[in-house]
Formats: C-alpha cells, structure tokens, sequence
C-alpha cells in the first residue's frame, strides 16, 4: 500500500501541534501510535482535515474545561457555607423567628450556586478521554459530586424542613 508522504507529514504536524491523540472516526481505533494516515484496524484514510477538526474540537473543550476544577471547589465551599447559614439559623431562631427564615433563604441561594457549580463537571466529561490528560487543572469528580449533592440536599432542606 502506497503512503502519501506529503499527508503523512501533514498528519505528524497535526499531531504534535495538537498534542492531542488522534480516534479513527469510522471505528474509533486510538490512532496514538499510528505512523500512517490510514486507520490500521478498518483501514479508513483519514484526512488532513478531519485530524485537524478533530485536535481543533478536543482542544476547544479542553479550554472549555480548565475552569471546572475551581468551579467544583467553589460550588462544595458554597454549600458548606449553606448548610453553615440554616444550622445557624436553626440555632437563633429555632422557634420560628426572623433568623431561621434568613438562614433558610442563604442555604437555599448557596445550595443553588453550589448544585449549578457542581455539575460543571459535565463539561470535564465532554473532553474525549484520550485527550483528559492534557488538561492543566483535572477536576476532582468527589468534590463536583460533593457539590451537585451537598447543593441539592441544601435546597431540598431549605424548602421543606419544618
Ligand atoms: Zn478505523
């Protein structure tokens, strides 16, 4: 099989700027490897265009996903803050006073921020898997779900505890 040596330059080029290894779009195949620009498991060509649109895509939820990691953190820290705001207020105002009411009203706000802030990881699960250690700042899945539960629990008590 004769190798196009232009397009398996261009393919090299492709990359190594994109630092991002390369998935055969037909089957899938991690192309990590590869020293051709044939797929070798379902023999697919790939394109120069179709390498770059994917690095261009990975890279782009890469960006996409470098903030996740403080995001998640911030969200655990504003439930933590929330669930701070309705004990305090269950201790000042327990018998059904002007502060219960407030500490309610701050731990559903934070439970909210904290829940919405959470599930910013899903962004981190939109970057291909092969592409995940190229991020700079991974994101911690216990503290995002830490988060997305301690927010949700934080709404729910808010709302419904007597
Ligand atoms: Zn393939």
């Amino acid at each position: 099989m004769a190798i196009d040596e232009r397009e398996l330059e261009r393919l090299a080029d492709a990359k190594r700027e994109s630092r991002t290894p390369l998935r055969c779009p037909q089957c899938g195949y991690d192309l990590r490897g590869a020293v051709a620009s044939q797929c070798s498991e379902c023999g697919y060509r790939i394109s120069n265009r179709e390498v770059q649109a994917y690095a261009n895509e990975a890279r782009a939820r890469i960006q996409q996903a470098e903030t996740v990691k403080e995001i998640t953190s911030i969200g655990l820290k504003a439930g933590i803050l929330g669930a701070g705001f309705l004990l305090l207020g269950y201790v000042l105002g327990g018998d059904g006073g002007g502060a219960l009411m407030l500490g309610r009203v701050a731990a559903f706000f934070a439970g909210f921020v904290g829940f919405v802030m959470g599930m910013n990881i899903t962004r981190f699960y939109r970057v291909p898997i092969e592409a995940r250690d190229d991020l700079k700042n991974k994101p911690d899945p216990f503290v995002a779900g830490g988060s997305i539960l301690v927010g949700l629990a934080l709404v729910m008590l808010s709302l419904f505890l007597p």
